[in-house]
Formats: C-alpha cells, structure tokens, sequence
C-alpha cells in the first residue's frame, strides 16, 4: 500500500526541501541526504510506486523505459562512465522510504558491495 505521506512524496510535491538535481513531469532527482560517496543522487519517478517490483509489475511500459533512460542520463551526465546503481526492494533489503528510486553512486572509487 502505497503511503502518500512517505518522505518522496513530500519532496515531490516540495513540502520538504530537496538539493535538486533534475526535474520534469515525470521524474524527479536530487542529492541523497546522507550520501556514501562524493555523488550520491536519487532519481524517482513521480507516480506512487512503493519499490521496484510494484514499478515493473504496474507502470506502463513507456513510463519504464523513460525512467531508465534518465537514469542512464544522469548517472553518465553525474559519474561518466563509472558509476554504482542500486535499489533496495522491501525492508529486509534495508529499503527504508516507500516510493521506488534508484541510487546513483559515484565520483570515487567504489569498493565492493
Ligand atoms: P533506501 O534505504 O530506502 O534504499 O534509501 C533511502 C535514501 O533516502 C537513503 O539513502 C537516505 O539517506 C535518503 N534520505 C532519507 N531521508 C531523506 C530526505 O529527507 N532527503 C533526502 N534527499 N534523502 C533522504
């Protein structure tokens, strides 16, 4: 169940402040709050997708593939060609905000996972 009051939702609709990086009607990027590396963004799509499985199962096709072009975009106009993507799906994976994003990590030397 999609919770309209989670963290993303509030910054979408610029109830909370973000760092922004990127916006238009569909998506929306900014600078992860606590970040893991120099380039630490987080881009969502501004439908109400509760994590990656809903977003895959649920959004239309063309929403899909413009979200992961942007990301592809982002991450290549963030990091260059060395970057990390990752997402958590469900609390046991340590996804902590209900509405699907991306990480796009970068702008060091990445150990490993
Ligand atoms: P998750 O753990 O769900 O995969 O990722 C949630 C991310 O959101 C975390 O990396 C966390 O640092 C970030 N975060 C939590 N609260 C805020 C906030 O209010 N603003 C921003 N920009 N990032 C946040």
């Amino acid at each position: 169940m999609y919770d309209t009051n989670n963290i993303f939702a509030k910054i979408i609709r610029k109830e909370i402040p973000s760092k922004l990086i990127y916006e238009d009607d569909q998506v929306i990027a900014f600078h992860d709050l606590h970040p893991v590396a120099p380039i630490h963004a987080l881009i969502i799509p501004k439908g109400q997708y509760t994590d990656y499985l809903h977003f895959i199962e649920t959004a239309p096709s063309e929403t899909q593939i413009y979200f992961f072009q942007k990301v592809a975009s982002l991450a290549k106009e963030l990091c260059g060609e060395h970057f990390r993507l990752c997402t958590n799906n469900g609390s046991a994976s340590g996804q902590t905000i209900f509405h699907f994003h991306m990480h796009i990590i970068g702008g060091k030397q990445l150990g490993g996972l």
